[in-house]
């Protein structure tokens, strides 16, 4: 049964970063945080700090799956 709106998120976010990690990741590798949230929501990859936009707006600076928000 694949029911996607239901489905656990793959992934959670770094409370510190928003950057996006399984669930069996313990520690973020970007910013080195151990706190993270499944109380996320919207993906952004960036693939291109430098030249995103939208990765500017989110203070993103490394490459890599973020969430777009954090908390509600
Ligand atoms: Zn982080």
């Amino acid at each position: 049964m694949v029911a996607m709106r239901t489905a656990r998120k793959p992934f959670k976010a770094c409370t510190n970063c928003r950057y996006l990690v399984p669930h069996d990741v313990g520690k973020c590798p970007v910013c080195g945080s151990e706190t993270f949230t499944e109380n996320w929501s919207g993906i952004i990859i960036v693939v291109d700090p430098e030249k995103s936009d939208i990765a500017k707006m989110l203070d993103i600076k490394v490459k890599g799956r973020f969430a777009i928000k954090i908390g509600v």
